[in-house]
């Protein structure tokens, strides 16, 4: 069987970029982050630079439509060293002049200085880690600032580049429904047009993990997730505001780009520590740990940890999970054209079944969640990642 679809692998237009500094590591964040080691910044981009000079774009010509800053904090790197990271990036690929560049940063870090600096290498949408803007739930969380900070860094954001973005978390140990409520109306009330939620997990090699095992830390029982989730629903329902993926809600025409090229197996390149990219059916994932991502790049090898090609069946599979996602569905019948996988067959089984479970409908090949799919989303994906029974 062939493993090129109908018209090819797409081009991939977006890049993400990993910067794993933090100034120190939340205790719930499994991300690959550096707390404490910023003299490595400049090694860091030594590799970076490496690493998008190796990048082989001869055969993608289209210029990057997203790019994403990420992290870690991107905002740890100084004015200089955002430059020579955007002079890398333009030197390797062309830039759209309408791209959505997005740089994540903490509230504390948002000064007149930091958004110049930001402002000078494109950056028009800035995504901030607010988490709450309770104080007990920011000390559990161990973040770096309090609602003021949060709220005034909204404000000179949206002021500087107009498309703020923040992440919430809810199900904090020990939240109750009106702290998560308040923190949503907050939200609500301030000059953000996005917003992403998500609830708390406890990954494994984190301290929150060892403090539950140990007992000091709860979770947060199931029922109460899903009214918080449902509450994030509710406040987001209103004044022009639109659910538009399980996590991620927008006002107006802010729905993040560089997601939705995620979500539409668009491809995308990814440079740094951990950072996962996209290129011609192929799933690649860089060594998560930063120093060794630093052997590895500035030794003259490749930081590239795990590597998969993917069959057309998994990437039909993989467009339907990620495409279901998003509330206004997927239409299996374009997969199908992309992929030459028709999933209405092949799932069909599937299909009925989470039909009868009132989890999605499925008419003219189209496939979406319904308000109860909407909460069992992760059942949906898995399903139709999975074999047909
Ligand atoms: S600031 Fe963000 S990336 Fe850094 S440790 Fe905390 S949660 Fe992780």
């Amino acid at each position: 069987m062939t493993c090129i679809p109908p018209g090819g692998w797409p081009q991939p237009q977006s890049l993400y970029v990993h910067v794993p500094f933090c100034r120190h590591r939340c205790g719930y964040c499994n991300f690959s982050v550096i707390a404490g080691r910023d003299e490595l910044q400049d090694q860091y981009l030594d590799a970076v630079e490496r690493e998008l000079k190796g990048i082989d774009n001869s055969s993608h010509e289209l210029p990057l439509r997203t790019i994403f800053l990420g992290g870690g904090t991107p905002t740890r790197l100084s004015a200089t060293r955002l430059q020579r990271l955007h002079r890398a990036i333009s030197n390797a690929f062309p830039i759209a002049d309408d791209a959505e560049i997005t740089a994540e940063a903490n509230p504390e870090d948002i000064s007149p200085e930091c958004l110049d600096a930001l402002q000078a290498i494109g950056v028009n949408r800035i995504s901030l880690g607010v988490q709450s803007f309770d104080a007990e739930k920011l000390r559990c969380l161990e973040r770096g600032h309090d609602e003021s900070i949060a709220l005034s860094a909204i404000e000179s954001a949206h002021r500087r580049v107009g498309n703020v973005s923040i992440d919430l978390i809810f199900g904090a140990p020990n939240e109750s429904l009106a702290t998560w409520q308040n923190d949503l109306s907050i939200a609500a009330a301030s000059s953000i047009s996005h917003v992403s939620t998500y609830a708390l997990t406890f990954e494994k090699g984190t301290s929150f993990w060892s403090r539950r095992s140990r007992g000091d830390l709860s979770e947060t029982d199931e029922t109460l997730e899903l009214q918080m989730y449902e509450a994030a629903q509710q406040q987001f329902s209103i004044d022009g505001w639109q659910q538009y993926e399980i996590s991620s809600f927008a006002r107006g025409a802010t729905r993040c780009q560089h997601n939705l090229a995620y979500w539409a197996g668009r491809g995308w390149h990814a440079v740094g520590p951990g950072a996962a990219r996209f290129v011609d059916g192929r799933r690649e994932v860089n060594h998560r740990s930063t120093t060794t991502y630093l052997k590895r790049m500035l030794a003259g090898g490749n930081a590239t940890d795990e590597t998969e090609a993917i069959t057309l069946e998994q990437y039909a599979r993989e467009l339907a999970a990620f495409g279901v996602r998003q509330l206004d569905g997927i239409d299996l019948s374009t997969i199908d054209n992309r992929t030459s996988i028709d999933l209405e067959t092949l799932l069909a089984k599937t299909l009925t079944k989470l039909q009868s479970m009132e989890l999605v409908t499925h008419e003219n090949h189209h496939l979406r969640l319904t308000c109860r799919g909407i909460l069992f989303a992760d059942t949906v994906a898995t399903a139709l990642l999975s074999e047909p029974e």
